[in-house]
């Protein structure tokens, strides 16, 4: 084992413990944001892409960086300014009452520039070494060891701006710091020595940075899932064309360590590219979001998977048989395919995670590949993160880490779909108009907000109903179901576009204890969540799960279009409870209504 290789082992291990103590931090409430700033962050594959690309070894690896460029600084620029654009949304009760006390962008703008430009200026300075470039013009370069004490700055602020996220009062702050680690790493690198064009980067850097800030800038928040899964294929496309070109350019010559590694790039990169790329299309209903399956469809898998270790393994041994190097790439490239599409669209946000921890190791190993240190930290952030959020979301869905890890996704579906109940009584409904009586000497509504509000972009109809309802004296608080939804933290982030002070956001272990005192529970397309079967039916799939009490309020109604299950596929023995009724229509639709009425 090389130094280089056992400092990077220590790193990774040391940087995954230190990702789990910080991300275990993170609250459900800033979960998505989480998802979207480990994106932004492991976009510090752009500083490895940039010498590839201006370093000119060969026109193939000027043409694979490129691609990378643009790649890896899509996500840098479109994932800080989407993580901006959620943070921004958080607010409390106070935030909102008086005057913003935050500082205009614009003037953060200018402070991150000017911290950079004097970062380097002194780092130059104080490395100030003049390369002698081509046709003998002097061209400033930085010193490796000036490099080095960037990119450690660089780490310690990712890390930082990760730790913020443990507050949504800190988390703007955090991500500040990210955002000035990120820039100190790629305006250091662009001195790096062996750089010695900038044609083709700026080229990249341009197309990333206008693709990012579109995306960043302009994606609803309802579709936050299908870009994050968009931005780890991107990530990992990066990273596989990285690896490609420093096969190519080492040749028959690659040591064994380096192959490994190379090797390891590749594949894992390869197959988060096509994966992710399906998880988009289901998530957008570019493709059809039921699970695809056939015969053998595990057994071929496995022997794709089979198939790849043992390529890897001979190039190990024979690192010239390029054939059998792109052979490995093109198996990786239809596994990944293959591997997501048994995966129904309601499961996407595990494979979401998983495929971001994926796309961190691809990063990692990049990081061995080019022997730099921060990508092997922040690909271990990145991977330790992913991971984690895919745990939580298995146990707070009742789910085992072993069917999410071996790919039984879907079969819940299928097992629920056989569970789906007859009728358990009668169905009682309700006017928008009779609602105003109801709350008659009503003191306190819980609002229960699920998938059904985000499918029917609600959330601002929610919010000006609590108004009305706080304007009659009402206590409004919003129960917070960790998976309600289709990814970890999205109930929070709609309504915080709709501007619902954080403060009234309750997650379910606090809530579940003010459901009995509360006068009404208003469930806004929720379903799953709030099934009681999950707490006394042992041959409900959602037994087990944890759910929000919200049959224990003294009265309860749900705005749904019908008596359709929902994720699960289970009939929900909530509906047929004495006090809940049921009033159908378009949750938007119904809330309009809801909202003229009270008025
Ligand atoms: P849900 O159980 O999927 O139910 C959503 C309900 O919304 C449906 O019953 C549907 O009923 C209703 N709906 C859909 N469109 C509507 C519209 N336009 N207006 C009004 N209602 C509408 O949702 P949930 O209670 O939020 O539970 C989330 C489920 O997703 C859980 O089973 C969870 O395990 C799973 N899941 C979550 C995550 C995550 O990270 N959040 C990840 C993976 C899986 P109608 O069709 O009758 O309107």
């Amino acid at each position: 084992m090389t130094a280089d290789l056992e400092i990077g082992l220590y790193i990774f291990l040391l940087a995954g413990f230190l990702g789990y103590h910080i991300i275990t931090r993170v609250p459900p409430l800033l979960h998505t944001p989480l998802m979207s700033a480990t994106n932004a962050i492991s976009g510090i594959s752009l500083i490895g892409s940039l010498v590839v690309t201006g370093a000119g070894y060969s026109p193939l690896s000027t043409v694979l960086g490129t691609i990378a460029v643009a790649c890896s600084s899509t996500n840098v620029v479109g994932g800080f300014l989407i993580t901006d654009r959620m943070l921004r949304m958080f607010k409390r009760q106070e935030d909102m009452a008086g005057p913003s006390r935050r500082r205009p962008v614009s003037a953060r703008t200018l402070w991150i520039a000017a911290t950079v430009a004097v970062g380097v200026l002194l780092v130059v300075a104080a490395s100030g070494r003049l390369d002698p470039g081509p046709g003998g013009a002097a061209r400033l370069g930085v010193s490796h060891q000036a490099l080095s004490f960037f990119y450690i700055l660089s780490a310690v602020l990712f890390i930082l701006g990760l730790k913020g996220l443990s507050s949504p009062r800190w988390a703007r702050r955090g991500m500040f710091a990210a955002e000035i680690g990120m820039l100190m790493a790629i305006v250091g690198t662009l001195f790096h020595h062996e750089i010695v064009s900038y044609q083709w980067i700026a080229v990249g850097l341009a197309v990333g940075s206008t693709v990012g800030a579109t995306m960043g800038l302009r994606i609803p928040m309802t579709a936050v899932p299908q870009r994050t899964a968009l931005s780890h294929s991107l990530g990992a496309l990066a990273a596989t064309l990285v690896g490609i070109s420093e096969y190519v350019r080492h040749g028959a010559g690659i040591g064994a360590i380096l192959m490994t590694a190379v090797g390891f790039e590749v594949v894992i990169g390869a197959l988060t590219f096509t994966g992710s790329l399906m998880a988009a299309a289901k998530l957008q209903e570019l493709l059809r979001g039921a699970p695809i399956t056939y015969r053998g469809q595990n057994r071929s898998n496995m022997a794709i998977l089979v198939a790849m270790a043992a390529l890897l393994v001979t190039l190990v041994a024979v690192p010239g048989a390029s054939a059998l190097f792109f052979i490995m790439v093109a198996l990786a490239l239809a596994f990944g395919f293959l591997l997501v599409l048994p995966i129904g669209a309601a499961d996407m946000p595990v494979v979401i995670a998983l495929l971001n921890s994926y796309a961190g190791l691809a990063d990692a190993a990049m990081g061995f590949v080019l022997t730099n240190r921060i990508q092997i930290i922040t690909g271990s952030l990145d991977g330790t993160s992913g991971f984690l959020l895919s745990l939580l979301m298995c146990r707070a869905m009742n789910r085992s880490a072993r069917n999410v890890l071996f790919g039984a996704f879907g079969q819940i579906e299928a097992d629920a779909g056989r569970a789906e109940g007859t009728a358990k009584g009668t169905v009682r409904t309700i006017v928008p108009d009779e609602v105003p009586g109801l709350l008659d000497g009503a003191r306190s509504v819980i609002i229960v907000p699920g998938y059904g509000m985000a499918v029917a972009q609600a959330q601002h109809g929610v919010a000006e109903l609590a108004k009305v309802l706080a304007k009659r004296g009402i206590d409004v608080k919003y129960a917070i179901h960790p998976v309600a939804g289709r990814m970890p933290g999205h109930m929070n982030v709609l309504l915080a576009e709709a501007n619902v002070p954080y403060d009234q956001l309750y997650e379910m272990e606090q809530i579940n204890a003010y459901f009995g005192e509360a006068d009404l529970a208003l469930v806004v397309g929720a379903n799953d969540v709030t099934n009681p079967a999950a707490r006394s039916d042992r041959s409900s799939p959602l037994y087990g799960m944890p759910i929000l009490e919200v049959d224990r309020a003294k009265s309860i109604i749900v705005l749904k279009r019908s008596m359709r299950p929902g994720f699960a596929g289970v009939d929900n023995d909530l509906y047929y409870n004495d006090k809940c009724m049921m009033l159908f229509g378009d949750a938007r639709d119904s809330l309009t209504k809801l909202f003229t009425a009270m008025k």
